[in-house]
């Protein structure tokens, strides 16, 4: 007779067992297990929220890569990509150099949860979060490697992690600050809860939507199976909240999420906020960054923070919320500038239509970030296109890793935020980052930003030297996808 799951799997799963070779203390060390000194007994209440045994986990996940790669296999990907729109191209050019690397780096996490996590509970989900992030990882590379014949952009899938590309070091110092230099339950906390239950929709069920709408179903499906993993093992983060507060450490979790949901923030809004807004084809975009941002984040991960008794973030109002209306136009106008140092090529996205899309969506674009792309506009069209490169470094964030950026036009609002440390003096893009970068100064203080290190002599001088040093060859140097064309609808018109 067949047991029933449930007759069983509580039992199969009490794995706390009594170590006799060595000392409890040695098997879990304090500093990467558990550094909350929470009883054992309180971590062995984590109550997997989804269930599922190996055997089951294992049919599932072959039935989803039988589905993705079924269709991809159907499709002929090259021509769809050969005839795509250079918006889209772009779109996928960024996606796989900047997330094949990260699904990888999460293996690595959900693998030290599955270690030192002292709940049974919370072992058994992270396995299965440890063999869904290699499922991804090599997803994304297949999917993206099929492209290299025709752009040697998806080289990136494989080499972006080995270089010292600035939009990877920024992602580097983020997901390392947030899934790999911190104990299990930090790490947990901070992967599962904030990024992965915060923010994974934005990309995986927003982009899928895009996707479809475009006819790139079989990203839309790698997108969609990747999520499917996602919203499961995302689940790890609320048990350990729970169990964090009911054992008074609030203000500790509360500081958890405030720190991981801002880092996480920033790389959302500036690689896929771009995409939304500025990549997809006009035609084809179902919302705009803010939008979908409303819905998945100030909407449903607000209502988890409420249930979990939790509050938003301390600078939600005062620096989150503005944010969502500004600071991934202000980076798509600075990866665009600086388009030499990214490995994809980027679309303006500001043709007249898409303008008025902007200002509709975003009211006030015009004067703002509108009246920069005018200047831009101007250029391009009167053969000035030496202007529309900076010929000097920007500032980087010694937090995020992206460019000092604000609202230009009559909104200007720049401010200075910087700590001098020991003779140094870091810049931060905002108040929250120069807030995390306080509360911890010995975790981020030997870090060097791009710029710091050209300064320093890192990097040496000469005009090419900090490509060599990016690892970028001159054919792998961002160009503008449309080599301008798309400012000729400008020239019989005034620039608004
Ligand atoms: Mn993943
Ligand atoms: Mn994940």
């Amino acid at each position: 007779m067949m047991l029933n799951n449930s007759d069983w799997y509580d039992l199969a799963r009490e794995t706390n067992w009594t170590p006799t070779y060595v000392e409890e203390a040695d098997l879990f060390p304090r500093e990467i297990s558990d550094p909350y000194d929470i009883p054992v007994t309180e971590w062995e209440k984590f109550d997997e929220p989804y269930k599922v045994t190996y055997r089951d986990y294992v049919r599932t996940q072959r039935e989803k890569d039988v589905g993705a790669y079924s269709i991809k296999s159907a499709l002929d990907r090259v021509s769809f990509y050969k005839s795509a729109d250079p918006g889209w191209k772009a779109l996928l050019q960024l996606h796989f150099g900047a997330i094949p690397f990260v699904e990888y780096g999460s293996v690595s996490a959900f693998a030290r949860m599955t270690r030192f996590g002292r709940g049974p509970g919370m072992r058994n989900m992270a396995s299965f979060g440890t063999l869904d992030e290699i499922r991804h990882t090599q997803i994304q590379m297949f999917f993206g490697y099929e492209f290299l014949s025709v752009d040697r952009a998806f080289d990136w899938a494989h080499k972006a992690p080995n270089t010292d590309n600035w939009v990877v070091i920024s992602e580097r110092h983020t997901f390392d600050d947030v899934e790999h230099t911190r104990d299990a339950v930090s790490a947990a906390i901070m992967t599962n809860f904030s990024f992965e239950q915060g923010f994974t929709n934005l990309q995986f069920i927003a982009l899928s939507a895009d996707a479809k709408r475009n006819g790139d179903h079989s990203f839309s499906a790698m997108l969609q199976t990747v999520q499917s993993d996602e919203a499961r093992h995302a689940q790890i983060g609320e048990p350990l909240l729970e169990i964090m507060i009911e054992n008074g450490k609030l203000a500790e979790a509360q500081r958890l999420v405030d720190i991981s949901f801002w880092r996480v923030w920033k790389q959302f809004s500036a690689l896929s906020g771009v995409g939304m807004d500025y990549y997809t084809p006009l035609a084809k975009r179902e919302h705009s960054l803010k939008e979908f941002v409303e819905e998945f984040v100030c909407q449903q991960f607000s209502r988890n923070l409420k249930a979990l008794g939790l509050d938003k973030p301390w600078y939600w109002d005062e620096h989150f919320l503005p944010d969502i209306e500004t600071y991934h136009h202000a980076q798509h106008l600075g990866m665009y500038l600086y388009r030499k140092t990214g490995w994809w090529n980027p679309v303006a996205g500001v043709g007249p239509a898409e303008r008025e899309w902007l200002e509709k969506k975003y009211p006030g674009w015009n004067e703002t970030f509108g009246e920069v792309w005018d200047v831009i506009t101007e250029s391009i069209l009167s053969g000035q296109l030496d202007k529309t490169e900076p010929s000097v470094l920007p500032m980087i964030c010694n937090m995020s890793g992206l460019e000092l950026s604000g609202v230009p036009g009559k909104k200007w609002n720049v401010k200075s935020h910087f700590v001098d440390l020991d003779g140094r003096r870091y810049h931060f893009g905002s108040a929250v980052d120069k807030w995390i970068f306080e509360l911890e100064p010995s975790r981020y203080r030997s870090h060097k930003s791009l710029v710091d290190r050209f300064v320093s002599g890192v990097i040496p001088q000469g005009d090419d030297a900090v490509y060599e040093y990016m690892g970028m060859a001159p054919e792998e140097r961002g160009r503008c996808a449309e080599d301008f064309a798309w400012a000729e609808a400008f020239r019989n018109r005034k620039v608004a």
